[in-house]
């Protein structure tokens, strides 16, 4: 394997999903493959004894990669090395003493050669295993100087993990994942310790801030530590290229929400220091929605770029030992394939290191179901997008500050909207915003973006008076780049009007009346003179040259309410009318649309309302009312749509979250979701603006009637794809 320049790789991949065997050894392993596993086994997760040889004494590289070939992987993760122990014969790092004389890692390769299956070795850099208790020096400290059980990255630490990497790339292997760059998951926050001390001195001059201070200072200590995280990435990245170019690394990545600036990532500042980014989905730990969330913002994060995500096979979560039906994989699998992630399944082993047979079937029938779905994905592959959906790490930063759910609720919420409404999706980055990017999406939406620097505001600006769309909602333009509240929007001129006031409820209303004009696009499906709860920040605008629709009201405040002597966590009824809820302004050769309120934030939270969606659907619809593809589908149903690589070719793909009812889990509200068991039946309509000449579903069971340029189907299944020339 050899790595080629990238246009030349781009050219090939296009050729590729055409023709894969022919040029399979011309690109890079994560520029082709579709899925493979990560396999490791379970028990030392929380710590081990040395004397329990019991433990992964038959976690064997052979049978993992006879399981791998039986099973249609296409590569292999292997667990290498992790914060107890080493699974092959280290001289830098203690060995994991139940494998006696046995390496997993020489096992593995040498098993893997004749198969020409990729090994990747998995690397772990987080853990206060055995690097903190041989080496305390390597230990974070918090801002008084006390040590914290977390390995800080400007510690001797690296000159220990490129020990072990070169012990690793002896044996041959084709890449490594690199898990995880994290600087904690919450508080205390580091490192104040005295390598950490010096480097931030000779950077900025200043000595370091004396706390979590949320002012100059802090700023330029959230700058360092992800700095510190880049510069770590980028050493290792650089010792292992230079050791074996073709050696592919990845790393973990936590640049994503659910997690904020605590762990030291940005959104795109460390999604492609390796070679591509991998990161996590679940069920279990972030929802169903994270599966579609998780494809759509690695993919955001540089388009071009290839990306893995990992979906697990335990119906809890990692390492539990359970396994999910084959529909629940199949449905998780499908999602990320058809936003365009390379997929691998982690299996963790049971404690002795053996596979469940079990697992490994359903793994069997999920990859000979992707090999014979090969055409349908890839690269070659390009995404239809109707709204680009703006995320603000500045927002997340110094608006939500230690409370991410304040930013992160409106962005979920307008992801969940526009999964239910089928409106194809791509998330755009403060990061790296440009013009060329924004004019790439008919409707570009700023869910609660409180912050919108300057810069962000003359792209947004030039995108819409050349003819661009905007939808904001909530506190967004509100905040200055610090967090604090604006006496005037940043973004006035777009909106049409003036800021009076931002509401200090959450339990905020709105409702329409009357009939007609732009109104019935509007307020479609919404009842007329029905305040409906809105529950979210939400800004009292006086309009200047935009077109006011509809009412925004505060609550009602009880007295005990007003004495302090009753909270605020029922929302409660409507009180009065201060101002409109959704202003119309026409700017340039463009519109903007800014609903007062945050419906976005309601339908994430506790409260939201099927109305509350349905505002965030019509604003777009009223924006760009003839879409390239439009989509009529069940709200279990998640689209996507990519065209070609074959000319005048689009692909609708659907994949089905059927949960099953639920008790509670534990103490009552916590419910865990239910498992995928049965293939659904549903119907779904598109319309191709461009018109149809042919459609071909994958599935014999799937039923095709075309009307013009709309296709009926009704399709029985979990995952379906069609395929739809248009000439
Ligand atoms: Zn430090």
């Amino acid at each position: 394997m050899y790595l080629v320049s990238r246009p030349l790789a781009i050219t090939c991949l296009v050729l590729l999903s055409v023709l894969p065997v022919v040029f399979a050894d011309t690109v890079p392993w994560y520029d082709s493959l579709l899925v493979g596993m990560e396999v490791g086994p379970t028990g030392a997760q929380f710590g081990s004894d040395r004397a329990d040889v019991k433990y992964a004494y038959r976690f064997s590289g052979k049978d993992i990669v006879e399981a791998q070939i039986a099973a249609g992987s296409q590569y292999l993760v292997i667990w290498g090395k992790d914060s107890e122990y080493a699974y092959y014969d280290s001289k830098v790092a203690p060995k994991c003493p139940g494998l006696g004389t046995r390496d997993v890692l020489r096992e593995a390769v040498e098993a893997a050669k004749p198969h020409s299956l990729p090994v990747i070795v998995y690397c772990v850099v987080q853990g206060n295993g055995y690097p903190l208790r041989d080496h305390p020096e390597f230990k974070m400290k918090d801002s008084e100087g006390r040590p914290i059980d977390r390995i800080c990255l400007n510690s001797g630490f690296m000159e220990h993990l490129k020990a072990v990497v070169d012990e690793m790339l002896a044996y041959g292997i084709q890449g490594f994942h690199i898990d995880m760059l994290d600087q904690g998951f919450g508080p205390p926050y580091g490192c104040w310790c005295e390598a950490c001390r010096v480097r931030f001195e000779k950077d900025y001059g200043k000595p370091m801030p004396k706390g979590v201070t949320w002012d100059e200072d802090w700023d330029r200590m959230l700058e360092f530590r992800y700095n510190t995280c880049e510069r770590f990435e980028r050493e290792i990245y650089q010792h292992i290229k230079g050791r074996q170019a073709t050696c592919s690394v990845d790393f973990n990545y936590h640049g994503n929400p659910p997690f904020s600036f605590e762990l030291g990532q940005r959104p795109v500042q460390h999604a492609h220091i390796g070679d591509f980014v991998t990161g996590e989905c679940g069920v279990w730990g972030f929802g169903a929605l994270s599966t579609s969330l998780e494809a759509l913002f690695l993919r955001g994060t540089d388009p071009g770029r290839p990306f893995q995500v990992v979906l697990q096979r335990g119906v809890r979560s990692y390492h539990d030992q359970t396994t999910r039906p084959l529909q629940d994989m199949r449905w998780e699998m499908f999602s990320l394939l058809m936003h365009g992630a390379q997929a691998t399944i982690v299996d963790k082993t049971p404690f002795d290191g053996s596979l469940d047979p079990v697992a490994y079937e359903r793994y069997g029938e999920i990859f000979r179901e992707v090999a014979a779905k090969r055409a349908h994905f890839g690269r070659g592959h390009v995404p239809l997008v109707e709204a680009g959906v703006f995320f603000s790490h500045r927002t997340r930063d110094w608006y939500a500050r230690e409370t991410p759910r304040k930013y992160f609720e409106p962005f979920y919420g307008a992801h969940k909207a526009l999964f239910y409404e089928h409106i194809p999706t791509e998330i755009l980055f403060d990061e790296n915003l440009t013009l060329e990017r924004l004019r790439k999406c008919p409707v570009v939406y700023l869910p609660g973006a409180a912050i919108v620097s300057q810069a962000e505001v003359d792209l947004l600006r030039a995108y819409v008076r050349e003819g661009g769309k905007l939808l904001i909602t909530g506190e967004t333009g509100t905040h200055d780049r610090m967090g604090a509240p604006l006496s005037e929007s940043a973004l006035t001129d777009l909106i049409g009007a003036r800021l009076v006031r931002r509401l200090d409820t959450d339990d905020n209303h709105v409702s329409f009346s009357g009939e007609g004009g732009e109104l019935d696009a509007l307020a479609k499906d919404i009842p007329r003179d029905w305040p409906y709860l809105v529950r979210g920040a939400a800004v009292v605008y006086e309009p200047t040259t935009a077109r006011a629709f509809g009412s925004l009201y505060r609550p009602v405040r009880s007295l005990l309410q007003q004495q302090g002597k009753e909270g605020f966590w029922l929302p409660q009824s409507p009180e009065e009318s201060v101002g409109p809820a959704v202003l119309v302004n026409d700017f340039g050769k463009g519109r903007v649309v800014c609903i007062a309120a945050a419906p976005d934030t309601a339908i994430a939270g506790e409260w939201g309302m099927t109305e509350d969606r349905l505002l965030i659907r019509n604003g777009i619809r009223f924006l760009n009312p003839d879409p390239a593809v439009h989509i009529e589908a069940p709200k279990f149903v998640e689209t996507a749509v990519t065209g070609g690589p074959e000319p005048g070719t689009l692909r609708v793909h659907f994949a089905a979250y059927l949960s099953t009812p639920q008790n509670t889990a534990k103490e009552r509200p916590l419910t865990v979701p239910g498992l995928i068991e049965d293939t659904p039946i549903f119907r779904a309509r598109i319309e191709v603006a461009d018109g149809v000449k042919r459609v071909i579903p994958f599935n014999a069971s799937t039923h095709v009637k075309r009307h013009g340029p709309a296709i009926d189907v009704q399709i029985d299944d979990v995952h379906e794809v069609l395929v739809i020339r248009t000439r």
